[in-house]
């Protein structure tokens, strides 16, 4: 049987004879963000994770990632880890069992350590993933994902391990693993040290509930189109103002929603 687990990025730190100063710093990859996924593809990952600053990230050791390859926890000469539903209908649903020994092969330490490394099951009917989710996760030790297939899972894993169901959105994906990585990228993202420049995630759309005012770059005219003029004045308060009402406007006009909680925040709106 082949190991059923499988770790990418930095999973060794070797000794060295190099005097400690002229080591590049490198973070403490026992404390590093952990991301533990339970998937039947686990050569899906990282996938586009691997790429970027997410993926120097992962080389670095800032963040880890571990797949879990739900296949060799199936039964019997096939590996079967799923089966009919009860009660009939269409699809397959996967195995309690089969999760089940999956994601206990996850746990370490103390189940009063578990509240650090939730367990989340990518799920439509879960609860909308948003910018604060991934804050709080971003601040925890890590996540174990669920990624589903089929139809989903059997519901007695989900109320035994007290897993969460997080969507990525009101439309159904073929598997968890996109939703997945979708998660992973929004949060480790703001991992301190991943992002070239942390201000960029102060300034981006959400962060102060709102979303990103227009940006441009050179040159200056494009086919006739102008960058507006305040952003070449050099006047950084006008600069901010503008940006700032942009900011409204869109928000205003494409997501009423967030513009109603903005409000109801007491944020005062730029007149
Ligand atoms: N029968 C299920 C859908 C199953 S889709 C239902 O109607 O709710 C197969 C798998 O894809 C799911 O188990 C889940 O892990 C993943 N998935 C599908 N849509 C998703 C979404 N919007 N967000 C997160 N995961 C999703």
């Amino acid at each position: 049987m082949t190991k059923p687990a499988k770790s990418h990025g930095r999973i060794s730190i070797k000794a060295s004879a190099k005097p400690r100063a002229l080591l590049r710093e490198t973070p403490d990859i026992a404390a590093a963000w952990k991301a533990k996924v339970i998937t039947l593809f686990p050569d899906a990952f990282p996938g586009v994770l691997g790429q970027s600053l997410s993926g120097k990230a992962l080389h670095d050791g800032v963040w880890s990632l571990e797949t879990i390859d739900l296949r060799q926890f199936g039964m019997g000469r096939h590996r079967d880890v799923d089966d009919t539903p009860a009660g009939g209908g269409a699809g397959m649903v996967m195995r309690a069992d089969v999760l089940g020994a999956a994601i206990q092969s996850t746990l370490t330490g103390k189940s009063a350590d578990r509240s650090e490394q939730p367990i989340i099951y990518l799920s439509p009917r879960g609860a909308v993933f948003d910018q604060s989710m991934a804050r709080d996760l971003s601040a925890k030790r890590g996540v174990t994902l669920i990624c589903g297939r089929f139809e989903g899972v059997d519901q007695r894993v989900l109320d035994e391990f007290d897993v969460r169901e997080v969507s990525m959105g009101d439309y159904v994906l073929s598997g968890g693993e996109i939703a997945a990585q979708a998660l992973i990228d929004a949060t480790v993202r703001l991992i301190p040290g991943v992002l070239g420049n942390s201000l960029s995630t102060a300034e981006e759309s959400f962060s102060n509930g709102l979303l990103e005012y227009p940006q441009y770059t050179r040159p200056a005219d494009w086919m006739g189109h102008k960058i507006p003029s305040v952003l070449l004045s050099g006047h950084h308060a006008r600069v901010k103002a503008w940006r700032k009402k942009q900011s409204e406007a869109l928000t205003k006009d494409r997501r009423p929603d967030l513009w109603r909680s903005f409000l109801d925040s007491g944020a005062k709106p730029k007149r």
